[in-house]
């Protein structure tokens, strides 16, 4: 799998993740580099646009994703 398209844009670095570079260092190895697929944010960016991506959503919540993209 390629890197997430949106990874130089992600609000989870700025935001979940900012100042915690061990939890975002192992996001980018399980999600942002491999699959991608399996995030919650990346299942809103790719539901909804990137500008709706949450940056207080963890990636591995992928009941809230479900909810946000319910929403719209
Ligand atoms: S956290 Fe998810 S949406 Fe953000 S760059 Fe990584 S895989 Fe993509």
């Amino acid at each position: 799998m390629e890197t997430c398209e949106f990874l130089n844009t992600c609000p989870v670095f700025s935001g979940l993740l900012a100042n915690k570079p061990q939890e975002a260092a192992a996001v980018k190895e399980k999600f942002c580099q491999s699959s991608c697929l399996h995030c919650a944010i990346y299942m809103v960016g790719s539901a909804l646009g990137a500008s709706k991506m949450p940056g207080d959503l963890d990636p591995t919540d992928k009941g809230r994703a479900y909810e946000i993209i319910a929403q719209g």
